[in-house]
């Protein structure tokens, strides 16, 4: 399982939609200060269902949306879509390429998709529970992290070790059908 593509439209500094392929193996992003690099991390924390503005460098989720420049109008919607190569069948599906888009218009509510098909953030939740993929997931470690992880509590702590050896899903389950 790997990343192999990330659309990017209407997102912050991206106001035409932009393909970026991705191959199995380490991807460095390089440029100028001001470009858009970490703008890119943040399509991918944002297709993966994250709801803080504040993690996504911003005040407001509308902050998203391409604001607009002295020589470019501003745009009506974001939308980021992020294909995963699962030829392996690392995701429980049965597809071979597994893509999930989120779109969001100035009045506000996401829409959310996988491969094409409208659905809840919750099933782009359980679709990532346990890979280490996902909002909540190790997989995008910011700057500080690192030191957050090491210094956090221990059942923050177990919490990561929970989601990497795969039993996330049995607790999330649980939580549930306890609340029913
Ligand atoms: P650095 O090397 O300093 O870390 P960077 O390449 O990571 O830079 P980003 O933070 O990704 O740069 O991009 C910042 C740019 O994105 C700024 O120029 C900012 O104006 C622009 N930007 C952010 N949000 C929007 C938006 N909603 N609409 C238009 N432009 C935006
Ligand atoms: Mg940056």
């Amino acid at each position: 399982m790997y990343l192999k593509k990330l659309e990017i439209q209407g997102f912050k500094s991206f106001a035409d939609k932009i393909n970026l392929d991705f191959t199995s193996g380490i991807t460095a992003v390089v440029g100028p200060n001001g470009s858009g690099k970490s703008n890119i991390g943040d399509a991918v924390r944002w297709v993966l269902g994250e709801q803080s503005a504040k993690t996504l460098r911003g005040s407001k989720m509308e902050d998203v949306i391409f604001a607009g420049t002295e020589h470019r109008k501003s745009v009506g919607f974001a939308e980021v879509s992020l294909t995963i190569d699962n030829s392996d069948n690392y995701l429980p599906v049965s597809y071979s390429e597994v893509t999930i888009t989120r779109r969001v218009y100035r009045s506000g509510e996401s829409e959310y998709y996988i491969n094409k098909t409208s659905c809840r953030l919750k099933d782009i939740h359980e679709l990532f529970l346990d890979t280490g993929i996902g909002r909540d997931g190790y997989s995008i470690i910011g700057q500080g992290r690192v030191d957050e992880i090491l210094s956090s509590k221990s059942e923050d702590r177990r919490h990561i070790f929970e989601e990497a050896s795969g039993i996330m899903k049995y607790k999330v389950r649980k939580q549930e059908a306890e609340r029913k």
